[in-house]
């Protein structure tokens, strides 16, 4: 376990476990507004940490609003994970292929009930357009 600290003074506890039920099924990192779990093995991965470190400032920022709306709003979902995984696009690699990850990892595990092909455009949108059209 160990402490993060949003916006340099808020503690965010990260705690590091296997334990499968704190998982969305395929997932490796999940936070929980104030605080989040990763899996060991993904202990030294700043990508998935910043990522979920963005969904606390989204909870906090929020005063907690959030979590109802990532629940009940599928097209917000896929928002509030848009702006997570920008840490992933702006990791080195190639973009075509980060664009084309982050469709599938949406598609897959955010229960988005919205066809792939739909999700693609959003998300090139979203990264090389700079735009949000929900
Ligand atoms: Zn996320």
């Amino acid at each position: 376990m160990k402490f993060e600290f949003l916006y340099g003074f808020i503690p965010v506890p990260v705690f590091f476990t296997n334990l499968e039920f704190l998982y969305n099924p395929g997932t490796i990192g999940r936070s929980f507004g104030v605080f989040i779990v990763i899996k060991p093995k993904y202990e030294f991965d700043d990508v998935i940490l910043q990522h979920e470190l963005i969904h606390c400032k989204q909870f906090i920022s929020s005063f907690g609003i959030n979590g109802i709306r990532y629940l009940v709003n599928p097209n917000y979902r896929m928002l509030a994970e848009l702006e997570a995984y920008q840490t992933l696009y702006d990791a080195p690699g190639i973009k075509e292929f980060k664009l084309k990850l982050i469709t599938r990892l949406l598609f897959n595990n955010y229960n988005l009930e919205m066809d792939k092909t739909y999700i693609f455009e959003k998300v090139k949108d979203y990264y090389i357009m700079k735009m949000v059209t929900f």
